[in-house]
């Protein structure tokens, strides 16, 4: 991969992109997910003398449903659109555009701009989980298991930026705590994450515990991925992060109509 033509964007103008007015829909929307999040445990403490082990299996198994929202909402980010594009452009795109050319800038965001647009984008689905009736007999285990599930999901995604930003920091930055939780791979451990940070950016896109990283590549799921949507749409991957010549080299094409006329015409 070393003879990749790789042409990212200016990283000066990338950080540019964050405006401080959006702060004040950040902060609403930090307050409103924590609300959400107490309210859902609210509703799911009673069952701890019933269910103890549902609850635990449920709040597993939407941390490793995290895992893999943290992965492919990455992955989205970075092999389709452009920072450019209006809204999901300027509030999901950008920060990974950035982020590929300059790892260390998110070490310095502080809290509201670490966890602001994951809590934003969360919201609907905190707040849809809490309309899931918990009391429907012949249905209650399983209701409650979707309940707590959704729920340890959302709150692990919103965790995502936060675990993330903690596994670019520098090893005198990492409080011991973190390091321990990273040493042990319960979040995303530095090492792990830095096979994404290899050119050309195309694997282990994980951020939450990284524990589908390693199973996803194995079954080639974002090559296949790819492929479908290059199918269909004419798209190629990757091409706004790395440039199309780079995205071209590495894309997994399925040449079609669209597809040709794209590589002729770029
Ligand atoms: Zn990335
Ligand atoms: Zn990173």
């Amino acid at each position: 991969m070393s003879q990749l033509e790789i042409q990212q964007h200016d990283a000066k103008k990338l950080a540019a992109g964050y405006k401080k007015s959006f702060r004040l829909v950040e902060i609403l929307a930090i307050v409103t997910f924590w609300s959400l999040c107490l309210a859902i445990a609210v509703k799911a403490f009673p069952f701890h003398h019933t269910h103890p082990w549902l609850l635990v299996a449920a709040l597993v198994s939407g941390f490793i449903f995290a895992d893999f929202v943290s992965g492919f909402v990455h992955w989205m980010a970075d092999t389709w659109g452009s920072a450019d594009m209006p809204v999901l452009g300027k509030s999901l795109v950008r920060p990974f555009r950035e982020h590929h050319v300059d790892q260390k800038a998110m070490t310095h965001h502080d809290y509201i701009e670490t966890n602001g647009a994951n809590c934003l984008v969360s919201l609907p689905v905190a707040a849809g989980v809490l309309f899931i009736p918990l009391n429907i007999e012949g249905w209650v285990s399983f209701s409650l298991y979707s309940f707590v599930t959704l729920g340890s999901m959302v709150f692990f995604v919103m965790w995502t930026n936060q675990i993330h930003k903690w596994s670019h920091l520098t090893e005198e930055q990492t409080p011991m705590v973190l390091k321990v939780l990273q040493k042990l791979h319960i979040i995303l451990p530095p090492g792990h994450h830095q096979l994404h940070h290899s050119s050309p950016y195309d694997t282990y896109y994980c951020i939450t515990t990284g524990w589908l990283n390693w199973p996803l590549a194995k079954i080639g799921f974002y090559r296949h991925a790819e492929r479908f949507i290059t199918a269909m749409f004419g798209l190629i991957p990757r091409r706004d992060d790395i440039g199309l010549k780079a995205a071209l080299q590495i894309a997994p094409l399925v040449i079609t109509e669209k597809t040709t006329a794209l590589t002729q015409n770029p």
